[in-house]
């Protein structure tokens, strides 16, 4: 199943728990969260030293846009940044980093606009983000379709999961820490993906 769970203390003595899945999977509305959920808790309850039938509160769900799926992200008087933008990356749910550098870039925008006394500087938004992430984000939105096919991505765990050479370079992928100067597998695999969503343009 595409998708993955979380655990982290949240500083008060309890923690948050969740799953999260893409829905590039096929069928998955017809995923029940409330039992994935369930069994997610029973599954590392003993590592983590809780009850999974007790929780604090009521679990809520949501959908969280990614790959720059929102739009648009700029018009006049106003830009988007981070969630509301769909800043999320695909490859790993990451949003918080992109939220910050989305924000950088409208107020760099912002300020040369209000210097300027010219709206029409928000406009160079778009752009900077189209340079950023608009490849990075075709790769991720391809992988997404890749491994929402079930036999898939039985396939690729199975095969990833056991060597730590192959994860340590998709890891490098999925988290866009690249070293464009420095080439080695994951720059090389990430190239060979570009070059296809390249060649595929509803990628
Ligand atoms: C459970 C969970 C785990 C996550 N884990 C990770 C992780 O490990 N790493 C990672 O990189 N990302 C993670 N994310 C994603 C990350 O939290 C978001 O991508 C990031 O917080 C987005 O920042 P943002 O500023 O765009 O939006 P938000 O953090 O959502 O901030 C928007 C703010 O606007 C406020 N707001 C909304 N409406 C109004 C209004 N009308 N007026 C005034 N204020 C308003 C909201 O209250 C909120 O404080 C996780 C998300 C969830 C839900």
């Amino acid at each position: 199943m595409p998708g993955y769970g979380w655990i982290f203390p949240v500083g008060d003595g309890t923690i948050n728990i969740g799953v999260g899945l893409l829905s590039t999977f096929k069928d998955f509305t017809s995923v029940n969260t409330t039992l994935l959920l369930d069994s997610y808790a029973h599954m590392v309850a003993d590592s983590w030293g809780i009850n999974p039938d007790t929780p604090e509160c009521k679990a809520t769900s949501g959908k969280i846009p990614m790959g720059g799926s929102v739009g648009p992200k700029v018009g006049q008087g106003y830009v988007v940044v981070g969630d509301a933008a769909g800043s999320v990356n695909p490859f790993n749910g990451e949003g918080i980093d992109y939220a910050y550098e989305t924000s950088r870039m409208a107020a760099e925008v912002l300020h040369e606009a209000i210097t300027l006394n010219d709206p029409r500087a928000l406009g160079r938004y778009q752009l900077m983000l189209d340079d950023e992430y608009g490849q990075y984000f075709k790769v991720a939105r391809l992988f997404a379709k890749v491994i929402g096919r079930p036999a898939l991505m039985r396939e690729l765990s199975r095969v990833g999961i056991q060597s730590r050479t192959l994860m340590e370079w998709v890891l490098r992928i999925m988290a866009n820490l690249l070293r464009p100067d420095e080439i080695g597998p994951a720059e090389a695999a990430y190239k060979a993906a570009s070059a296809i969503v390249r060649l595929a343009p509803n990628a």
